[in-house]
């Protein structure tokens, strides 16, 4: 059966491995699990990457960086902050990662229009980095790499980044802080690392009003997320109008998520998936392509990217019910702020 849903996966993404880490191997294993447990590896389309080319990582770092993390690799192990580690294999499996979302995109972007959606499940994560910095478990930006990649390869000129990981993507928005043609939004629990992500982070120059943070208070759970969502969210998209939408997907906002302390449940990814595919269905014939960012409690990661899954496969997409979205009054309050800000760029 063929099946307009795919995923990314190499088992060759288990060999960045720093030894006893949050980040690691078994986080993909256990998703890998979950899938073939429910034969989804059997409905979804199995796509191989192969390793970026060296000047598909250069369109967002700078080649100081990438020759920094070649090096340290070759001498076998290095940390390029306190939190990331790096070991031989690293530098050749960070160019697997960025090269799994361009495989992932072009799929998406084939003229024969078979594939609407990808999930990469690749690691090591992304979001972190900026040009010339590694830090929180992130080696190369995959999905920053992949936004340029779409606007130098196949000429688009909007492209939406939704980033639900719990953490703020800064790498991310310092990437693309200056460019209209990337629209970065995300949600994140606030105060929080890396510390980054307030209301009044906007985008400077052309990017102003780009770039859109929506800071959640601790405890945030999917009535909250989802309320903010289709606050922000849906009305700039809608004004917007991306050609693509890409997702940087972590799953540590889960309520088990031993890194963080949001309440999103497992469902409540679903319907996140579900928001973002009716988003993508009305504006850009469903192409989407998420990338793994965290998730740290193994079987809710697994969980979790399987209701994504089923969102996808499903292809609908949908709003959420408006009884499913009344959040606490300092979300309220939270969401007021943001808009009173966003207003200069955008109508609600
Ligand atoms: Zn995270």
């Amino acid at each position: 059966m063929t099946s307009s849903t795919g995923f990314v996966y190499h088992a060759d993404y288990l060999r960045h491995d720093t030894g006893f880490h949050p980040e690691s191997a078994d986080r993909l294993l256990s998703i890998m699990r979950k899938l073939e447990q429910q034969n989804l590896t059997t409905r979804l389309e199995h796509i191989l990457p192969e390793r970026a080319p060296v000047e598909a990582i250069m369109y967002v770092h700078t080649r100081e960086y990438v020759q920094k993390v070649a090096e340290m690799s070759a001498l076998g192990s290095g940390m390029l902050d306190p939190d990331t580690p790096i070991c031989a294999a690293t530098y050749t499996i960070a160019l697997l990662a960025a090269g799994g979302l361009l495989r992932a995109v072009d799929s998406v972007m084939a003229d024969d229009n078979a594939l609407k959606q990808v999930f990469a499940l690749v690691r090591p994560p992304g979001h972190h980095a900026n040009a010339s910095r590694g830090r929180g478990f992130c080696i190369f930006n995959n999905i920053a790499i992949a936004a340029e990649y779409l606007k130098r390869a196949h000429r688009l000129k909007r492209i939406l980044i939704m980033d639900w990981d719990v953490h703020h993507g800064n790498g991310t928005q310092e990437i693309f802080f200056q460019d209209p043609s990337v629209l970065y939004l995300s949600t994140h629990q606030y105060p929080h690392y890396p510390g980054t992500g307030w209301i009044t982070e906007v985008g400077a120059g052309e990017g102003a009003g780009f770039t859109v943070n929506i800071p959640l208070p601790i405890g945030s759970g999917d009535a909250e997320y989802l309320f903010a969502l289709t606050s922000i969210l849906v009305p700039i998209a809608r004004e917007f109008q991306p050609e693509f939408v890409l997702v940087s997907s972590g799953f540590d906002a889960h309520w088990t998520d031993p890194l963080a302390s949001m309440k999103v449940s497992t469902s409540g990814f679903g319907a996140f998936a579900d928001l973002i595919l009716a988003i993508a269905n009305e504006q850009c014939e469903g192409r989407v392509v998420l990338a793994l960012e965290g998730g740290y409690n193994h079987d809710a990661l697994g969980d979790s990217v399987l209701a994504v899954f089923h969102s996808l496969l499903r292809g609908t997409g949908a709003l959420p019910e408006s009884d499913t979205v009344s959040p606490n009054t300092k979300v309220l309050q939270r969401i007021e702020d943001l808009k009173a800000v966003q207003r200069a760029y955008w109508d609600f």
